[in-house]
């Protein structure tokens, strides 16, 4: 390549993997458990240690983990398996043509055989008046929870947007730290995508009886700086004054390299059953990734943790030209104060919900069906049943509500 008048050389590597994640370090693993020696570059564009994202608002608050714990591995990980790392570095274009990436501030381009992207997604921002002061902090990364954690002093009050899993997690989270916490959302009801009604009354209640302000049914329109703290509005005609803002409104799949680059695009990059993309070198996994799921739904884009785990490990091996299709099921969790679960398959409200419950909207089984087929389990404070979950799916045998009596306890 010609720059200026002056030959750039490219650097190259068998398998490049861009974004620093959690599917991005899991396709290490599969790359390694079928190629020991081809050279890897992982590039992040954060500074840190690639580092599990469930503990920012959870664990960190409760003080059951530190900061130091959440890295996925020590630096002699990456060094054992011969991969090199490229942090805090963001990569700005990919030449599929070419089989090159550019990082910010290289005049040397990186050469690739495979490419992975695994650039995950960005929080949606507020598009309203003051969403860009000092103090609304949209929640994604380590360096979000170190902002927040610097403002979250007890007794001081926070403003939690949105009734999703961030919302409602860091709603608990700040309230179990002393925080004085209002939620805001357009719903009528915590979790709503997921849960079905009653459970996610429930859990609404539980909130406001652990001294959470609950504004449901209204949407913020406009932040103010007063003093040292912010005015929020409501189109309700409320005005909440705290010190700080924790936007939860969702995120966006970063998608731009793929869609510059000319790759398919859907919900997220569209991929294969082998993770490929509609360039057979490229792949993508994660939260990124539309891909088709082996279970229950078809088509979708999953935004979970074993979800970037099994398909990040999936596009490794992948990568190095295995041809197996995807057909993990992964499961999701979330800690909503004392409220826990794990779930699995199509978790969708407007399904057929049975519940068994051991004690009301607390502990049981909730089975999600669809033309008398279980497709979504969800345990709550049920723990080690994944797998008996996800054989029920897999069985795709037509069920009577009534023999879900206690299948799984
Ligand atoms: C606070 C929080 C709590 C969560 N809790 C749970 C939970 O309880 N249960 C659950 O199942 N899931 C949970 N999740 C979701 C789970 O963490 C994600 O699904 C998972 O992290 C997705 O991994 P990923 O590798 O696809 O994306 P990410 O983790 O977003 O990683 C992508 C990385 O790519 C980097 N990147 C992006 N573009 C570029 C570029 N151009 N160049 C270089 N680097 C780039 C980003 O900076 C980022 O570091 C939580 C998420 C958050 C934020």
């Amino acid at each position: 390549m010609i720059i200026g008048g002056k030959s750039m050389s490219v650097r190259k590597f068998k398998y490049v993997i861009v974004g620093a994640g959690l599917a991005g370090v899991s396709a290490i693993e599969g790359i390694r458990e079928r190629d020991p020696a081809g050279a890897v570059l992982l590039i992040g564009e954060e500074p840190h240690l690639p580092y599990d994202r469930p503990p920012l608002s959870k664990k960190l608050w409760t003080g059951k983990k530190q900061e130091a714990e959440i890295y996925l591995h020590p630096r002699e990980w990456y060094e054992q398996l011969a991969v090199e790392l490229l942090l805090g570095k963001r990569v700005v274009d990919l030449d599929a043509a070419g089989r090159t990436v550019a990082v910010e501030g290289d005049r040397r381009r990186v050469g690739y055989e495979k490419l992975l992207l695994a650039t995950g997604g960005t929080p949606r921002i507020l598009n309203l008046p003051g969403a860009d002061l000092p103090g609304i902090i949209p929640y994604r990364t380590l360096d979000d929870y170190r902002a927040v954690r610097a403002l979250a002093e007890p007794g001081a009050g926070a403003l939690v947007i949105g009734n999703g899993f961030i919302g409602a997690e860091m709603a608990a989270a700040l309230s179990l730290s002393g925080v004085n916490v209002t939620m805001v959302y357009p719903g009528e009801r915590l979790i709503p995508r997921v849960l079905p009604e009653g459970l996610g009354r429930a859990l609404q209640a539980a909130y406001a009886a652990r001294g959470i302000e609950l504004l449901p049914g209204q949407r913020t329109v406009a932040f103010t700086r007063e003093g040292d703290g912010i005015v929020a509005a409501t189109d309700r005609g409320r005005t909440v004054k705290t010190k700080f803002v924790v936007p939860g409104i969702g995120i966006s799949p970063s998608t731009e390299l793929a869609a510059a680059a000319g790759l398919a695009l859907g919900d997220g990059i569209r991929v294969d059953e082998r993770m490929a993309t509609s360039d057979p070198s490229i792949f993508a996994a994660g939260d990124n990734a539309g891909f088709v799921h082996p279970g229950p739904g078809g088509r979708r884009r999953l935004e979970h943790w074993d979800n970037a785990v099994q398909q990040g490990r999936h596009a490794g091996r992948s990568m190095t030209g295995a041809l197996e299709p995807f057909a993990a099921m992964p499961y999701f969790f979330s800690d909503l104060f004392d409220f826990g679960f794990e779930a699995v398959g199509e978790l969708d409200p407007l399904m057929q919900v049975e519940a068994d419950w051991t004690r009301e909207n607390d502990t049981g089984v909730l089975y999600y069906l669809r033309d008398g087929l279980v497709r979504g389990v969800m345990l709550c404070n049920v723990w080690d049943k994944i797998e008996e979950a996800r054989e029920l799916i897999r069985a795709g045998r037509r069920v009577r509500p009534e023999e879900l009596r206690g299948a799984i306890r």
